[in-house]
């Protein structure tokens, strides 16, 4: 079975764009794992909440979200929400968490998506993030030239497969007609972040027919997948 490591800008980005297939990926028998670049720690109007309570708060989302679906492990990397930047110092973080997880199939945020047409879309901590795990990926987690100063407790790591959410233009479509009820719980679980959940479940659902009208099945998940 394939081990699958799925990254997200924030918390919550990936319950948006792949946890349904995440579920039922995790019920196939394959090891999921996620790592959220960015605590979130700004996603909040409510200023009354420190940013560091936020990040708390959302961090603890994440995981009971990833509970949902079956996901055990959580990786946070905590860069500063609004600040990700795609820099050597991240990219080796990136690298560091790949090299050391070893999945065959990475899941992340689509960075060709750059029309500007929507603003949850185009949040620059999506754009740059984005960026940073495809070029943490090749050439630096499969690269001994690159951070041979953490090769022997990291040795290099080639991915086989990559598979982007949230894409323009997708190009695979999983059925998740079993699992679209674990993605609305796992959404479900954002509280900070989703004050109607009713419009919320709806909307998603939407989209998930949307998807599964391209590929003929109830509901599913599109993806933009390119190989090694
Ligand atoms: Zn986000």
């Amino acid at each position: 079975m394939k081990k699958v490591l799925v990254f997200s800008p924030h918390p919550d980005d990936l319950d948006f764009g792949c946890s349904g297939t995440a579920a039922k990926w995790v019920k196939e028998g394959r090891e999921v794992v996620y790592c959220i670049l960015s605590g979130g720690c700004r996603g909040s109007h409510n200023l009354k909440v420190s940013e560091r309570e936020l990040r708390k708060i959302r961090e603890e989302e994440q995981k009971k979200a990833a509970q949902v679906v079956g996901v055990k492990k959580v990786i946070f990397l905590r860069e500063k929400d609004g600040e990700i930047e795609n820099n050597k110092r991240l990219r080796k973080k990136i690298a560091q968490v790949i090299r050391g997880i070893r999945p065959e199939i990475v899941v992340s945020f689509d960075p060709s998506n750059r029309k500007f047409d929507n603003f949850y879309r185009s949040h620059r901590d999506h754009r740059f993030g984005a960026e940073a795990v495809f070029d943490a990926i090749y050439p630096d987690a499969g690269s001994e030239a690159f951070f041979p100063e953490i090769a022997k407790k990291y040795p290099p790591h080639q991915i086989k497969e990559l598979w982007f959410f949230a894409s323009d233009q997708p190009n695979v479509y999983v059925d998740i007609s079993q699992t679209i009820d674990k993605k609305t719980e796992a959404l479900k679980q954002h509280q900070s972040q989703i004050k109607d959940f009713e419009t919320t479940r709806e909307l998603v659902r939407g989209w998930a027919k949307e998807m599964g009208k391209k590929s003929k099945v109830k509901y599913a998940e599109g993806f933009r997948k390119i190989q090694f």
